[in-house]
């Protein structure tokens, strides 16, 4: 279902329906409908809703940057790309202006030359990471690694945010509602999917669908949701902990005692996801080698309303399982448990809840904002208005972390915008025609 006012047609980046999906999906849809919502377009005008996910796919394949852009452009003279790289280091001349990119490939150090300027891409762990090894970053922690110090930029590497979301809300259902993950790849579905771009194969069954209820926080137009929700008709343990176990990061030990009962079964997960966040975590660096992971604190739940809205989504996770369409149609039983580690806090409260939501909230591997845009009168500010670099000259940034603040929406498509923009305004900028 797509609203043509706000989808565009034949661009890079292509956005198809789903092909195939699970009993469970209409079902879902129907419960929000009972709930009082409508099914909507999630890339529509209307941000309250059920809806069928949208795929980045084209023919009912994985489509993404490599496709829509890369790909397009390999046949320019001035691209060269260097893959299995790993850059160590922004050179800067002692005007701090970025002259080049030292980068370690095949086990030799290359040099890499800007005649007009460094763009940096790394994402918001790597993006920080880099300018920290660079020299670049809060002055006393590079002193602390021994990093002999270019810019002192407070702002680099802090504010990282994500949209947290908690994987775990877990529901059985009755034999045949659900999709059984170990039979998705039999050979008929192989075979509909070589031949003709059709069946599960076509489909990431991790997210069905999602829907994102009414603000109730008081603090923001109702219409403005601050929870989504993703809606996946697979289980942690429909695939008897052979393989999701270890994807979403659960421990054996805890994964056996609070799923083992259910190993097999069938059913859907509902997994609450902030949207707007107000927790702020870091990236740092453990080590001036640039080789070294840096260290990722995302400092999830640091803010009390972070648990709160947690915990109304929760309630609301419960109410979709509980309507009819999903608990008399497809027997939709919630797994109700109590969860290891919260065993002092008396089930069902907003104080079992939030401890619920301590142990299992996660990463949606949305991270972002670690070299914020803002004015200069900003502390943290990194960026300006044209992803240029505040304090050095010659690198401009064009990735996730530019954002000041993390988007509601899932960061795929307007990281792409951030690239479509920043392409346009380096033209602008070098006095090159579009
Ligand atoms: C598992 C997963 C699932 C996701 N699912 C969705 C989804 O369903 N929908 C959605 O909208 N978004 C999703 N996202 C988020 C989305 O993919 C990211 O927000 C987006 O790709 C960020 O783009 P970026 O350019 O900032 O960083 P990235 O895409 O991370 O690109 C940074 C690149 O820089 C490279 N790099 C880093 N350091 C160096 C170095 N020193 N030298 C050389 N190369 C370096 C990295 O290898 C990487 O290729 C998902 C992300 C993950 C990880």
């Amino acid at each position: 279902m797509q609203d043509t006012e706000y989808h565009g047609r034949g661009g890079p980046l292509s956005v198809e329906d789903k092909r195939w999906w699970s009993p469970l999906l209409p079902a879902f849809l129907n419960a929000g409908r009972e709930l009082g919502y409508k099914v909507i377009d999630p890339n529509g005008p209307e941000q309250t809703g059920f809806s069928v996910a949208d795929m980045t796919q084209h023919g009912g394949e994985r489509s993404g940057v490599s496709e829509g852009y890369l790909k397009r452009a390999t046949q320019r003279p001035n691209l060269h790309v260097v893959s299995k790289a790993h850059v160590t280091k922004i050179i800067f001349d002692k005007n701090k202006r970025a002259t080049g990119v030292r980068f370690l490939h095949r086990g030799k150090i290359r040099t890499v030359s800007a005649r007009r300027e460094v763009v940096l891409s790394a994402g918001a762990v790597g993006s920080p990471q880099l300018l920290m090894v660079s020299g670049v970053g809060p002055a006393e922690h590079l002193t602390q690694h021994n990093i002999p110090v270019i810019a002192d930029v407070p702002g680099v590497g802090e504010n990282l945010q994500d949209h947290p979301s908690i994987f775990g809300l877990t529901f059985t259902v009755k034999q045949g509602s659900g999709t059984d993950i170990l039979q998705l790849a039999n050979p008929v579905n192989v075979k509909d999917y070589i031949r003709n771009r059709r069946g599960p194969l076509t489909s990431p069954t991790a997210v069905e669908g999602n829907a994102w209820s009414v603000n109730e926080s008081g603090e923001d137009d109702p219409q403005w949701p601050d929870l989504q929700y993703l809606f996946m008709s697979g289980t942690p343990f429909s695939d008897w902990g052979i393989y999701i176990v270890d994807v979403l990061g659960f421990r054996r030990d805890f994964f056996n005692e609070y799923f083992g009962s259910l190993l097999g079964s069938l059913g859907f997960n509902i997994g609450p996801m902030l949207t707007r966040p107000k927790s702020r975590g870091t990236i740092r660096l453990q080590s001036s080698d640039p080789q070294r992971p840096p260290l990722i604190d995302p400092n999830f739940l640091s803010h009390p309303d972070d648990v709160k809205t947690f915990v109304r989504g929760i309630k609301f996770v419960l109410a979709i399982g509980n309507t009819s369409s999903l608990r008399v149609d497809h027997e939709a039983k919630f797994h109700d448990k109590h969860l290891p580690g919260c065993e002092r806090e008396r089930y069902g409260t907003d104080d079992y809840w939030s401890c619920y939501t301590r142990q299992m909230a996660q990463t949606t591997y949305h991270p972002c904002c670690t070299l914020k845009m803002a004015p200069s009168s900003d502390p943290l500010a990194v960026v300006d208005h044209r992803l240029r670099m505040r304090a050095v000259s010659g690198v401009r940034v064009v990735d996730a972390s530019i954002m000041p603040d993390i988007v509601s929406g899932n960061l795929n498509a307007p990281v792409i915008m951030v690239g479509e923009k920043a392409a346009d305004i380096i033209k602008e900028d070098w006095g090159q025609g579009s």
